[in-house]
């Protein structure tokens, strides 16, 4: 029977798990999942196929916070032999989805992959050496691969072990388009902390790419509370975006050569832009909770167009504290009459916790 397989972060199975549970029970889906600590990925199991197929016809990876990827999976293959393994996979690739193939043989890629948990690192040195021997299989059996086709699905194989994979399909538009649900960024040479990534990546995650340009062009004003040394500031210079930089502590010397940023040593919880800005960014270490009332200052008075800001969350509920966040973001601004989107992630680059975008419709 098939199941949907979700790959989350290390060590947050259990929100993942939950959030799950939460998105199905509100599409009256009956099942249930089965989550491992520290195995990187959570599966669920509907009690009806048609249920199952349905969810997956629905599911969006950006309607989740703690998901990844998601997949829809074959039961374990085991057992596999070491010479070989190419044949028992495709027959089985055929056996378990010939009902969602419709005997059409287009596939949109291959991904041969492994959990991202360290114990797993060897098992992908091995998914990379596969990808070749099973790019000819498909081949020769008919199939055509990377022929971009609309709609066409792809192909994952989740490798445990050498011996024992799940096969699974993808829906490409709908969920990640990275290798491992891992997006590739590079660090830039001359950004002064690794978390500038973090604000690249929100980036990426929360805004489209056509829209990209309009909503991060030259010319805009930021605040950065929290800034110290510069690494989301960076992101923002970068764009020749002008940034209020707020924070006791110092900052990067040649971000502060450019010009483009006001650095004030006051309380960011203090702090309050005399002018509306277009970004209000947050990377400040404090309670969700107290990060959340601030934001929903800015926002219901309008200090800020849009926001990205991070909840940190070193506690073992994470779900249930970021949840409550939306909760009341979504709460206040609804009472003032404020229309908005909001969305949440757990992004590649968090560690403890997960970055939130909110942005207030213009009407
Ligand atoms: N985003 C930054 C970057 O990319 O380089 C890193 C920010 S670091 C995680 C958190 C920063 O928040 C620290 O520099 C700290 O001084 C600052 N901070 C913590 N509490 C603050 C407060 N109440 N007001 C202003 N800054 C604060």
């Amino acid at each position: 029977s098939l199941s949907l397989l979700f790959y989350c972060r290390a060590g947050v199975e259990n929100d993942c798990a939950a959030e799950i549970m939460a998105y199905t029970a509100a599409k009256n889906v009956q099942g249930f999942v089965k989550a491992k600590q520290n195995t990187a990925h959570v599966l669920f199991q509907a009690h009806s196929r048609e249920e199952l197929m349905a969810l997956w016809n629905d599911i969006q990876i950006r309607d989740f916070i703690f998901v990844r990827q998601i997949l829809l999976a074959s039961e374990l293959m085991s057992n596999l032999p070491d010479k070989g393994r190419t044949v028992p996979i495709l027959q089985a690739f055929e056996e378990n989805f010939s009902s969602v193939l419709a005997g059409k043989k287009y596939l949109d890629d291959l991904f041969v992959e492994a959990l991202d948990v360290e114990v797993h690192k060897e098992v992908l040195t091995f998914c990379k050496k596969f990808t070749s021997p099973m790019l000819s299989e498909l081949r020769k059996n008919g199939y055509v691969i990377g022929d971009k086709m609309q709609r066409a699905l792809r192909l994952h194989l989740l490798f445990l072990t050498g011996q024992s994979c799940y096969i699974a399909l993808c829906a490409p538009k709908k969920a990640s388009q990275w290798f491992m649900g891992i997006p590739r960024l590079k660090f830039p040479a001359d950004a002064p902390s690794r978390s500038t990534l973090k604000l690249e990546e929100a980036f990426f995650a929360f805004i489209n790419e056509n829209d990209r340009e309009e909503r991060l062009k030259a010319g805009m004003t930021a605040v950065d509370l929290g800034a110290c040394p510069g690494g989301w500031t960076y992101q923002f210079v970068r764009r020749n975006i002008y940034v209020f930089a707020i924070d006791n502590g110092e900052m990067d010397s040649k971000l502060m050569r450019t010009g483009l940023v006001e650095h004030l040593k006051e309380d960011g919880f203090k702090f309050r832009t005399k002018k509306p800005v277009d970004w209000l960014v947050c990377d400040m270490v404090e309670r969700p909770s107290k990060v959340t009332d601030l934001m929903i200052e800015w926002a219901t008075l309008k200090l800020a167009n849009e926001f990205i800001f991070n909840l940190k969350l070193p506690m073992k509920k994470k779900y249930q504290e970021v949840t409550a966040c939306l909760e009341k973001i979504r709460c206040e601004l609804d009472q003032e009459g404020i229309a908005y989107e909001l969305k949440s992630r757990q992004l590649y680059h968090d560690r403890d916790e997960v970055t939130v975008w909110l942005k207030l419709k213009r009407k």
